[in-house]
């Protein structure tokens, strides 16, 4: 099921994708989903990030392509870091290019959205505390990020981290596509079967560190061939089973 942030007639609604309808949840789809029979045209709906998070983490290496291509060796613990929800966009919204950044990249990558309250979860019981997966570009500032050593200037701008199209609660997570296009030409093509640590891992890891809350959202790495971008280029992160991310440079 796939499971839509909306903006429809100056309201924001949440809705479960039905080919080119949504049809209308009564209210946030983290305790349960319940849907009205409304239905709404998708074209007249305006997709926003589909969660609603306290917070957004991110690990830094997670797939072993990547790390071969940075010669670095696998970590042995996952390095996590935050970015601000004022970063937040959705899909086909634009990224902004900050004046003064001499390297804007994209990494596409897998992100899960939390459903219920987590606190120091083992890896067993991890399914029951997510509602779904979605794609995300986690846009750094690259020079930035080499300047201060400190990630957070770099990868916390507005706009830069662009979460979508929409939620999907049935993927097989080890077994994902992940993809990026950069003007329709395929810069990283990579699989989660390439991931150093898993989805349960990375949730068990964090929730131990961090209570995580419903609409939190969790982001796994990106794999090799990630690269620069320019105002006027198109974005797209493509992830087998959910969708594409499709985002402009402004
Ligand atoms: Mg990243």
């Amino acid at each position: 099921m796939k499971i839509a942030r909306f903006q429809y007639r100056k309201r924001v609604h949440w809705g479960i994708v039905d080919s080119n309808q949504l049809l209308l949840l009564k209210d946030e789809p983290y305790n349960a989903i319940r849907h009205t029979q409304i239905r709404i045209p998708l074209s007249k709906a305006k997709l926003l990030p589909p969660a609603t998070p306290t917070k957004i983490v991110l690990v830094g290496l997670n797939y072993r392509d990547h790390a071969r291509e940075l010669n670095m060796s696998v970590p042995q613990e996952p390095i996590i870091f935050l970015k601000p929800v004022s970063a937040l966009i959705g899909h086909r919204q634009p990224i902004r290019y900050p004046a003064g950044v001499k390297q804007l990249d994209y990494e596409a990558e897998l992100a899960v959205i939390i459903k219920k309250n987590a606190h120091c979860l083992s890896t067993k019981k991890i399914k029951d505390y997510i509602l779904g997966y979605t794609c995300l570009n986690d846009v750094t500032a690259r020079d930035l990020q080499k300047k201060d050593g400190q990630w957070t200037r770099a990868k916390s701008f507005d706009t830069f981290c662009p979460l979508g199209p929409w939620c999907e609660t049935e993927l097989d997570i080890n077994h994902a596509t992940i993809q990026s296009y950069l003007n329709g030409q395929l810069r990283q093509s990579s699989s989660t079967q390439q991931f150093i640590f898993s989805v349960e891992r990375l949730v068990a890891f964090i929730s131990g560190i961090m209570s995580l809350y419903p609409g939190d959202v969790i982001s796994t790495g990106t794999p090799c061939g990630v690269g620069p971008m320019k105002r006027g280029d198109t974005i797209e992160v493509s992830i087998s089973g959910i969708g594409i991310l499709s985002n402009n440079v402004a």
